[in-house]
């Protein structure tokens, strides 16, 4: 009976039993799904500050336009939902 080998491609390892190479297969995958989440932390990061900054141009552009719209007309209402923001918005009114 001819033995059969499988390689795996991560580290060259080989396995009689196709259970064990896809175990190891899997243990690979695994790493590198860790190393690439890794990765991508790193990656936001670099920007975080930045994006931080334009959250915060904008936050006091619209605190301008609704402070000047309270002063002409009183009150200002909105029935409009943030459909993005699913998580809670907080805004900071300057007054
Ligand atoms: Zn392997």
């Amino acid at each position: 009976m001819k033995n059969t080998f499988y390689t795996c491609p991560y580290c060259n390892e080989e396995y009689g039993d196709p259970v064990d190479l896809a175990h190891c297969i899997l243990s690979f995958e695994e790493k590198k799904k860790i190393e690439e989440e890794k990765k991508r932390q790193e990656e936001l990061e670099l920007t975080r500050k930045a994006r931080e900054e334009e959250i915060e141009a904008v936050e006091k552009k619209l605190n301008g336009l609704i402070r000047a719209y309270l002063k002409d007309y009183g009150s200002y209402h909105t029935t409009r939902e943030f459909k993005e923001a699913q998580v809670p918005y907080l805004f900071h009114w300057y007054f």
